[in-house]
C-alpha cells in the first residue's frame, strides 16, 4: 500500500499503478477508522481494481470552536487497518497541500445545505460548503469511477450526489447503511471520547429512531411517532439539536407519511460529544 501526502504523489502513484485502465474507487474518510469506515473501504475493494482512500481531517468543514483540535487521530493504526483492508492507495495530506495560501474558490450547494446540520441552529451552511469543496478537490485528485460514502451521514450524501449531478463530475456515488455496536450505537469516530455512562446515554438516540421505525410500520401517524422519540431522548436528559422528518429525495419538510421515503434525522450533544444518526423509512401509504 501506498501513502502519499501530495497531489502529483497521487496522480504519480495512479499512472504507476494503471488506473487509466482500471476501475478506480475513492473512499473519503478523517479517519481514526472503525468499522464503519472499513464497511466502505471493503465494497470499494470488491467493486474497484483499485481503492484509494483519503485521510483528512477537513479544516473547511469545523466552526470555530468546534472539535477541530480534539478530533481523535491515529494515522498509523488506519494506515494498518487500510493496509489489511486492501486499500492500494492512501492520500493523506496536510492542509497547506489542500488549501495552499490564497484560496478562495469554493462549491456550495445551496437549499439542501440550510437545514439539518446545516441549520444556523447547528453546524451551519459553511460545514457543507467546507464538505463539498474537499470531496470535489479530492474527487479531481484521484479521478475515481466511484466514491463510496456512509448513510450515517444522510445529509452529507444526498448533498455530494446533488454536486456530482449538477456539476456533471464523471463519477458514481455509491452510499451505504450506518454499521452500529450490536447495542444499536452508530459508530462515529467520535465514540471514543464518550465515557461509559455517556455511552449508555447515547443508546436513547438509536432507540429513539428505533421507535419511530416501529411506529411507522404499525401504521402510526409521524407527528406521534416524533413525539414518542423525543420522550425517548427526555428520559436520558438529551436535548436534541434537531429531530426531524424529511423527505429523503430533496430534504423537504414533511409532517405525515405521504408516499414519500422519509429521512428521520437526529443531532444531540452527549455530555460534550455531539452525535448524529438517522433512519430512512421506505414510502408508506399516506396517512388518513
Ligand atoms: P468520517 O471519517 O467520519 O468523515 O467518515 C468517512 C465516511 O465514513 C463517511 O462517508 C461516513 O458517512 C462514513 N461513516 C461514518 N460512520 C459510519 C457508520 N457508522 N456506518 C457507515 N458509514 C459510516
Amino acid at each position: 500500500m501506498r501513502v502519499e501526502r501530495t497531489r502529483s504523489g497521487v496522480r504519480r502513484a495512479l499512472v504507476e499503478l494503471g488506473a487509466a485502465k482500471r476501475t478506480v474507487g475513492l473512499v473519503p474518510t478523517m479517519g481514526y477508522l472503525h468499522d464503519g469506515h472499513l464497511s466502505l473501504l471493503e465494497a470499494s475493494v470488491a467493486r474497484c481494481d483499485l481503492t484509494v482512500m483519503s485521510l483528512f481531517v477537513n479544516p473547511t468543514q469545523f466552526r470555530p470552536g468546534e472539535d477541530l483540535d480534539r478530533y481523535p487521530r491515529d494515522e498509523e493504526r488506519d494506515l494498518e487497518v487500510a493496509e489489511a483492508a486492501g486499500v492500494d492507495l492512501v492520500y493523506a495530506p496536510e492542509p497547506g497541500e489542500v488549501y495552499p495560501e490564497g484560496f478562495c474558490t469554493y462549491v456550495s450547494v445551496v437549499g439542501l445545505t440550510d437545514v439539518l446540520c446545516g441549520g444556523p441552529e447547528s453546524r451551519g451552511r459553511d460545514h457543507f460548503r467546507g464538505v463539498t469543496t474537499v470531496v470535489c478537490k479530492l474527487l479531481n485528485t484521484v479521478g475515481p469511477d466511484y466514491a463510496f460514502f456512509g448513510r450515517k451521514d444522510a445529509q452529507q450524501a444526498i448533498v455530494i450526489s446533488r454536486m456530482v449531478g449538477d456539476l456533471d463530475l464523471p463519477v458514481e456515488i455509491v452510499s451505504l447503511p450506518t454499521i452500529r455496536d450490536p447495542d444499536g450505537l452508530a459508530l462515529s469516530s467520535r465514540n471514543a471520547y464518550l465515557d461509559p455512562s455517556e455511552r449508555e446515554r447515547a443508546l436513547a438516540i438509536s432507540r429513539a429512531l428505533g421507535r419511530i421505525e416501529l411506529a411507522a410500520e404499525g401504521g402510526e401517524d409521524l407527528r406521534a411517532a416524533l413525539e414518542g422519540a423525543r420522550e425517548e431522548l427526555a428520559a436520558e436528559q438529551i436535548e436534541p439539536e434537531y429531530l426531524e422528518a424529511r423527505d429523503a429525495r430533496d430534504l423537504s419538510p414533511i409532517d405525515r407519511f405521504n408516499g414519500q421515503p422519509v429521512l428521520v434525522a437526529v443531532a444531540a450533544p452527549v455530555g460534550e460529544i455531539r452525535l448524529i444518526d438517522n433512519v430512512l423509512i421506505p414510502p408508506r401509504p399516506m396517512e388518513g
